[in-house]
């Protein structure tokens, strides 16, 4: 199966949003007071030439982004601790048309949540079919949501995507799971932690998982040890979702794909397989 990375821009954040410190208000504060940045991290959308229909996961953010009105004025404290570096052409609707597809010839667009690095591109896919969790969904919406850092005053008023509500049947250590595509080969699984109703994206490619992580980690390297971020509402969550990957990428050969990891891309090139340094322990015990 061909899949594409596109690097719709790029991010930095607090190093303190990284790798979060302390607890509750706390927490929050030092993420969004923090002075040290990290570098500059790239902003993924990734592209599934998948037989049933192109896919689409997460979209990426706009150009707009970078003038400070694209955020309201109540969130201050965002516009300080996230900057963004991007162009027009850099938005997916370009950027794909330049690997040759239209976006009008996307099946299905997944997103990982509903954050505005990952939904800030809908309105480049009028006709897709948008796939988000019902969780997600929820915590995203109305008044509650804009006061949780969603920007759903920036959906386009189409915007009605198909609401996942996983079913029962665990996949691993997971306990539910969605499967998309009729064979079997495409399955989407809970994730919360950094988000409420967070999914991560499993294209089975063979042998091969491709895992889309969204930011269920911001990388590879912070799944392995296991380190929660600093805005994530459940840090407990976070946790619990690194385990459940890390015991899937025990079972299975998974190339892991978080959306800000700067080894990402390389690592879908060359199919590298996520290996951990030690027998980790995996299992379901308490953080
Ligand atoms: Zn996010």
């Amino acid at each position: 199966m061909k899949i594409y990375a596109i690097e719709t821009g790029k991010v930095k954040i607090t190093k303190r949003w990284r790798v979060g410190q302390g607890a509750g208000i706390r927490r929050l504060l030092n993420t969004f007071l923090d002075n040290e940045y990290t570098e500059w991290l790239p902003i993924y959308v990734w592209v599934v030439e998948h037989p049933e229909g192109l896919m689409v996961i997460d979209t990426g953010i706009p150009a707009d982004a970078n003038k400070r009105i694209w955020f309201p004025p109540y969130m201050p404290l965002i516009q300080r601790a996230a900057k963004f570096d991007m162009t027009p052409e850099q938005e997916v609707g370009p950027q794909l048309k330049k690997l040759g597809f239209l976006p009008n010839e996307v099946r299905w667009v997944l997103l990982t949540h509903l954050h505005q690095d990952h939904d800030g591109g809908l309105h480049h896919f009028p006709q897709a079919e948008f796939i988000v969790s019902r969780q997600e969904w929820v915590a995203a919406g109305g008044f509650g949501g804009r006061m949780n850092g969603y920007l759903n005053q920036r959906w386009p008023d189409w915007f009605q995507p198909s609401l996942i509500d996983f079913d029962t049947i665990p996949l691993g250590l997971f306990p539910t799971h969605h499967t998309l595509t009729q064979a079997g080969d495409v399955h989407l699984v809970p994730t919360p932690g950094h988000s409420p109703g967070h999914l991560s994206v499993i294209v089975r490619d063979g042998e091969q998982s491709i895992f889309f992580a969204g930011d269920a980690s911001y990388t590879e390297e912070l799944l392995i040890t296991d380190k929660a971020d600093g805005v994530g509402p459940d840090i407990q969550a976070q946790h619990k979702t690194h385990r459940r990957i890390l015991a899937y990428a025990k079972e299975n050969p998974t190339i892991y794909l978080p959306s800000h990891d700067p080894e990402a891309k390389a690592r879908l090139e060359n199919r590298t397989i996520l290996t951990l340094p030690f027998q980790a322990s995996v299992g379901e015990k308490s953080h």
